[in-house]
């Protein structure tokens, strides 16, 4: 009896979901892509049917444009929440559309988060100047001021140090619902990427630390070594895992202070500062996620050898230094805009970085 071809629809055009499809092809898994109205989908031509969500393509009529999937996957947490739970009357959405719900409301995820019992920043939900200006009162400078909704790569935020700063940051967050956060004093970034399948099955791949520049993730690499902080990052991971009934990957970015973890945001899909694992571990975030959602067994997640992922933000030249992968996305070139990755790989961790910063220093000496 032939096996019968297994088929996921993926929300969102970009790369994450040109990689779970260059991920899934070997897995014998065939897509379909939903974009919305005047979605760039340059990423995944030739991988898949593509669907524009046209006002009428609701429901049903959705559902067989995507191809009757047999299960549905979004690869960013800004999905129409209402339009993926009309979906899953016809076939699972992984992760489930209330994880959606709290991840793309940073009130909603704080509190999500702090009701599972993990630390986050001390934190006062504020809507308007008057709100702003007493939030100070109870935490002081500096503080952060994100807008609640379309925040990512640092967007919509401010990092106020004065009342100079605060009234700058008041003009410009208009009438949008804040969060105003306490800046947390931390030693660097790191992130935990962790798959649960529908079975329950859990895995994680190791702790990875992660550098930021103006807010966009520069660099990743793994493993970050501190069996202490792996320990609680993985506790924290295995306890929302648990308490959301996750299916799927999921993305914990934490602070690392001196008295542990803070947790600062979840992501509810695979994640840039996974992309490391395309080679420097035997599964990929990317192929895990999919053998989750489809309750296949999950792979392998450790790290061989010490792997760097470098962003190509606003560059799309290989460089020329020795690397172990580049990918590029195959978009248009834009200032800041994330054009490709690439991936290096060195027994030595010290190595590596050297390695790491000769690539960065390559990539950016003219453009930046
Ligand atoms: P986010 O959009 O929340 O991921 O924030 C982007 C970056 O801003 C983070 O990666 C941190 O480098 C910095 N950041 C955000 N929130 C805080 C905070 N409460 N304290 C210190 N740094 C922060």
């Amino acid at each position: 009896m032939s096996e019968r071809t297994r088929h996921i629809a993926i929300v969102g055009c970009g790369q994450l979901a040109q990689m779970m499809a260059q991920e899934g092809q070997p897995l014998g898994i065939t897509f379909s892509f939903l974009a919305e109205e005047g979605e760039n989908t340059s990423c995944v031509e030739g991988l898949g049917e593509l669907v524009k969500l046209e006002e009428h393509e609701s429901g049903e009529v959705l559902y067989q444009a995507l191809g009757r999937p047999e299960v549905i996957t979004a690869e960013r947490e800004q999905v129409d929440v209402a339009l993926l739970r009309k979906l899953q009357q016809f076939c699972p959405v992984y992760p489930d559309p209330h994880i959606f719900e709290k991840a793309q409301h940073r009130l909603r995820e704080k509190l999500a988060l702090t009701e599972s019992g993990l630390p986050v920043a001390s934190f006062v939900p504020a809507l308007g100047a008057d709100e702003l200006r007493r939030s100070l009162g109870t935490l002081g400078y500096p503080v952060f001021i994100k807008s609640c909704e379309n925040g990512y790569d640092g967007k919509n935020q401010w990092r106020v140090k004065n009342q100079a700063q605060l009234e700058d940051a008041i003009e410009e967050a208009q009438s949008q619902a804040c969060v105003v956060e306490a800046a947390v004093d931390f030693s660097c970034e790191v992130s935990l990427v962790g798959v649960r399948s529908v079975s329950g099955e859990v895995k994680t791949y190791p702790l990875t630390e992660n550098l930021h520049r103006q807010g966009t993730l520069l660099v990743s690499k793994a493993p970050f070594h501190d069996f202490q902080l792996m320990s609680q990052a993985q506790s924290y991971l295995d306890k929302l895992m648990r308490d959301w009934d996750y299916v799927g990957a999921l993305t914990l970015e934490c602070f690392v202070t001196t008295e542990g973890l803070i947790v600062n945001e979840i992501a509810p899909r695979v994640h840039n500062s996974g992309h490391w694992t395309l080679v420097g571990a035997e599964t990929s975030q990317f192929a895990n996620h999919l053998r989750a959602i489809l309750d296949m067994p999950l792979g392998d997640t450790q790290c061989s050898s010490p792997t760097a992922m470098i962003n190509m933000l606003g560059v799309n030249k290989s460089p020329s230094q020795k690397n172990e992968g580049v990918w590029l996305y195959g978009k248009s070139l834009r200032e800041g805009r994330k054009m490709g990755h690439v991936i290096l790989v060195d027994d030595c961790s010290r190595r590596l970085s050297r390695r790491s910063d000769a690539v960065i220093a390559e990539l950016y000496s003219k453009s930046h």
